[in-house]
């Protein structure tokens, strides 16, 4: 059978579903999408990733996703710096801020250790965050990675290189499914994770 799929549709195809979370369907899907678009809109969509590439980069200090050299957060005078709360990816620190129950310091590893995926220590910020525990005043890291297989096993590992360091370790899960993802959660169920954190 011919192919006759339009080579740069399947290159964007192809290049899509290289992200996680998107199979060979929903990368058509997109591509098919942006095509189907009026042409203005299409190009302003287009516009706002190459600015989200162009400005929005992670913070020096925690890597949360800000536009400036450092976020909000470690720039904040009114921000408690002896705790600081472990998550896999901004998104899940800006639903723990929606909640207005947290006024420590947070930190990215960007992601979470996955033998499936391929993903060791070495790909995510752990590093930086013992040299900030040994750098700050930390008396209390969270460890708030999502409550999957995944984030249970990176909460330990990271659990099991402080655990010697003089500090309070505690983990979140509280009213959180096993499975869920902190992005997801409610303000109400993630108010009540952080209310009742764990020391381990
Ligand atoms: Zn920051």
């Amino acid at each position: 059978m011919e192919n006759i799929i339009p080579e740069t549709l399947s290159k964007v195809v192809e290049e899509i579903s290289r992200l996680p979370g998107y199979g060979e369907k929903s990368a058509q899907r997109l591509a098919v999408n942006i095509l189907n678009m009026p042409r203005g809109e299409a190009l302003d969509l287009i516009k706002t990733f190459m600015q989200l590439l162009e400005k929005v980069h992670p913070c020096k200090e925690c890597g949360i996703y800000t536009e400036d050299e450092l976020c909000p957060i470690c720039t904040s005078e009114d921000r408690d710096r002896s705790v600081i709360c472990v998550v896999e990816e901004s998104f899940d620190a800006f639903a723990i801020e929606r909640t207005g129950k947290f006024n420590g310091l947070y930190h990215i590893i960007g992601g979470r250790l996955s033998p499936l995926e391929e993903i060791t220590p070495e790909d995510l910020n752990i590093d930086s965050l013992i040299e900030r525990v040994d750098r700050l005043p930390v008396k209390e890291v969270i460890l708030a990675t999502n409550p999957t297989v995944e984030g249970e096993a990176t909460a330990s590992y990271i659990y099991n290189l402080l655990k010697d360091k003089n500090i309070t370790i505690s983990r979140i899960g509280y009213g959180l499914p096993f499975g869920a993802v902190l992005e997801n959660a409610d303000d109400f169920t993630l108010s009540k994770a952080l209310e009742h954190k764990t020391p381990l």
